[in-house]
């Protein structure tokens, strides 16, 4: 798994500074939090890393590959896979045929071989069904797969959008507030997934989450931005007792 570089980044807009020459590293099969104060600059930077915003400077490589001036498709397409914070899975398709979907950068045949049933298309198929039950299983979602997505309580659809992400076979997945809006047991389930994404696949995470005691509890390093500057950088317990991070937070 390759590492993330963001170097010296930053991203103006009209003579405000989104974010302001920030730079970190998200270290292979971490989770890295990424925190700060409402327009600290969190949405702007997964902006930037999924390839939606341009950069004014600097550079985010991973492994490498430079993101910077890269198509969100091109970036998706190296593996670099994002959830949103609101709801995007389709309402009216089955679990199976949006993870399905999902897994749409690795068929070979594509989907119109599978239309026409040819039977390297349906060997393909096979393959990629067992392998959508066994994501699935790893979210514990195997028994919804025949259900309609929108018919699943939030938790669960949250669930479904993380086993979708996981079709693509990511190598980084960027997740923006994975928790907001969840009951409590929603919320240590989503962690307890998340935390199974990192140990058993080996996959990085950068997760945005406001939620402090799911970031506490999942973060490997923590960076804390404000008015688009990295303000902290590290180990949760040392960022937490950070005094510039407190006083961020307390908004002096
Ligand atoms: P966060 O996600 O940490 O709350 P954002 O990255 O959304 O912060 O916003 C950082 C700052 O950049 C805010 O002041 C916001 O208003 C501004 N901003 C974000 N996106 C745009 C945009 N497309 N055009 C102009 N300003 C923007
Ligand atoms: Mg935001």
């Amino acid at each position: 798994m390759p590492s993330l570089n963001v170097d010296h980044l930053t991203v103006r807009f009209a003579g405000l500074l989104a974010l302001d020459d920030v730079t970190f590293t998200v270290r292979p099969g971490t989770v890295h939090a990424l925190i700060g104060p409402n327009g600290a600059g969190k949405s702007t930077c997964f902006n930037v890393l999924s390839g939606v915003y341009r950069a004014t400077s600097g550079s985010v490589r991973f492994g490498e590959h430079e993101l910077t001036g890269m198509s969100p498709h091109s970036i998706a397409g190296l593996g670099v896979a994002r959830i949103f914070q609101n709801l995007a899975l389709p309402p009216h398709a089955t679990v199976e045929d949006s993870l399905l979907l999902g897994r749409h950068r690795l068929t070979r045949t594509g989907f119109v071989a599978a239309g026409l049933r040819l039977p390297s298309a349906a060997h393909e198929e096979r393959r990629h069904r067992a392998r959508v039950r066994e994501i699935a299983e790893f979210v514990g979602l195997e028994e919804y797969l025949g259900r309609p997505a929108g018919s699943l309580p939030y938790g669960q659809q949250k669930l479904a959008e993380l086993a979708r992400a996981l079709c693509m076979e990511p190598r980084l997945l960027l997740l923006d507030e994975p928790v907001a809006g969840m009951t409590a047991d929603e919320r240590r389930r989503v962690a307890a997934v998340i935390a199974g994404v990192r140990d058993s696949l080996g996959i990085s995470i950068v997760l945005v989450e406001h939620d402090m005691g799911v970031v506490m509890r999942l973060a490997d390093t923590v960076t804390v931005l404000d008015f688009g500057r990295l303000i902290a950088d590290g180990a949760p317990a040392d960022v937490q007792n950070d005094p510039d991070v407190v006083r961020a937070y307390l908004g002096e």
